[in-house]
């Protein structure tokens, strides 16, 4: 007769901390990789200059601009950017074409306030922004911490302004204002959601007048003034303007043990840092590796430059006829990872989460096999063969992983790009990292679950 203890062993599910399942060593090289990943996001707040980085660390690592009807042999690197808000990477395998690629997905937008197309004004000598929140923010959370402004401007005769200001050490920041806690009676008894408003989400940038005393809007003019200085701008070029006003501090480590990572926009730079390196650091695969780092994740994936946009087709289809095949064959045999985050278990606030199914930080990268809301819907569910062929390829290299929903059923819900891609007719699932305080100003994710983030994406593209 068996013991309990080794039937247990046999016959449950392990469930453990992934620090104690890995060497000193492997620690040690987690946290060294963590490291540049901190430095990625202090670099890369936004889309575009995910983009740049994305495409300086390719072009730096033997990747060349790929266009239509370009001669491809295996090995090659190549990549596709897309409008300097999305980038597609590929390195093309030595197994024919026809048997698919191996794609990964991850998104490169975070929410964030952007500025509106018509967005200075003074009110009471105080100059101010009007913003448009992007994605799915608690608004409350965006008052009272500092915000830098990232973007570009093309001016009335097509010049285009790069603006970033608020990273340096020595550049001013701007700020959206909330009301003292002694006049905020009122305030204090409204729900969360209508406490702050969208359209007090209004930045502000100056205070000091024109030195004349017949101006009206002087401070407006002063403004105005700064920026034709600095930047050659007038108002109207707002217009043809993209800006975005992030946080404006740095990612930091959290927790006196160093463990985790605080940034802005783990969800999801932390799977598209991962999935870049995985790429970068991988030669002569077998089958041919896509990456994909796309934009407008946060607002439905809509637009020429989210995954609901045929651009990833395309492209697949443009190197499956450089090499012989077409898209729908090659689409057809493929295989994707849809890399994106993924709530953490918070013990402070347990009651949304079912303890049995969702995903907890230090317990490794996250499969999820579906994501959806009220039943399922908007989800590409993941099949049963699928997700067996990806457990099976993650168990045999090591890789720590773990297995969690979004939530309760009912308790909420939301999707990635995985449902966009399904459609495509590519086997598809989810994994990435979990995170603690998803799409505040400051998210928190796990060390070791970023590292076997970047082990999982590698493992898939290199099998
Ligand atoms: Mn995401
Ligand atoms: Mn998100």
């Amino acid at each position: 007769m068996e013991t309990s203890k080794v039937l247990k062993e046999k016959l449950f599910m392990k469930r453990k901390n992934a620090v104690l399942r890995m060497s000193e060593t492997e620690i040690a090289e987690c946290d060294s990789f963590c490291e540049s990943y901190m430095d990625f996001m202090n670099t890369a707040k936004t889309e575009r200059e995910a983009v740049a980085y994305t495409i300086e660390l390719l072009k730096n690592n033997g990747y060349v601009e790929y266009t239509a009807g370009m001669q491809l042999n295996a090995g090659d690197k190549i990549y596709r950017n897309n409008r300097d808000k999305a980038v597609i990477m590929a390195v093309i395998g030595t197994a024919p074409i026809e048997k698919g690629v191996r794609l990964c997905a991850a998104h490169i937008d975070s929410p964030r306030l952007d500025l509106k197309q018509n967005p200075l004004y003074e009110d009471n000598e105080i100059a101010l922004f009007k913003t448009h929140y992007y994605g799915g923010i608690k608004k409350y959370q965006w008052t009272t911490i500092p915000l830098s402004l990232h973007g570009v401007i093309i001016k009335a005769d097509g010049e285009k302004i790069t603006v970033n200001i608020g990273e340096d050490e020595n550049d001013p920041v701007f700020c959206v204002t909330d009301l003292l806690p002694h006049l905020a009676t009122d305030q204090m008894t409204k729900t969360m959601s209508k406490a702050v408003t969208g359209e007090q989400l209004n930045l502000i940038i100056g205070s000091r007048p024109f030195r004349d005393d017949e101006a009206s809007e002087a401070v407006k003019l002063n403004i105005m003034n700064i920026l034709f200085e600095k930047y050659g701008i007038t108002e109207s070029d707002f217009i043809s303007s993209e800006l975005e006003a992030v946080p404006a501090f740095k990612a930091k480590d959290v927790g006196f043990d160093r463990s985790m990572i605080g940034a802005y926009g783990h969800d999801d730079k932390v799977c598209a840092y991962t999935a870049l390196m995985a790429t970068v650091d991988c030669n002569n695969p077998v089958h041919t590796v896509v990456t994909v780092l796309t934009d407008k994740e946060e607002t439905g994936s809509d637009g020429n430059t989210g995954l609901c946009s045929a651009y990833l087709e395309y492209f697949i289809a443009d190197i499956a006829e450089s090499l012989g095949s077409d898209g729908r064959t090659v689409l057809s045999a493929s295989e994707c990872l849809s890399a994106d985050v993924n709530a953490a278990f918070d013990p402070t606030f347990p009651e949304v989460n079912e303890k049995n199914n969702c995903a907890y930080i230090n317990r490794g990268v996250c499969i999820t096999k579906y994501t959806g809301a009220r039943g399922k819907s908007g989800t590409s569910d993941a099949s049963a063969e699928f997700t067996g062929r990806i457990r099976r390829l993650m168990d045999s290299h090591d890789v720590i992983w773990q297995t969690g929903e979004l939530g309760k059923v009912d308790a909420g819900g939301g999707g990635t790009v995985a449902a966009y891609i399904a459609n495509l007719n590519v086997d598809t699932i989810d994994m990435g990292v979990p995170v603690l305080s998803m799409h505040a100003p400051f998210e928190i994710v796990s060390k070791i679950d970023t590292y076997m983030a970047y082990k999982a994406f590698s493992v898939f593209i290199n099998d």
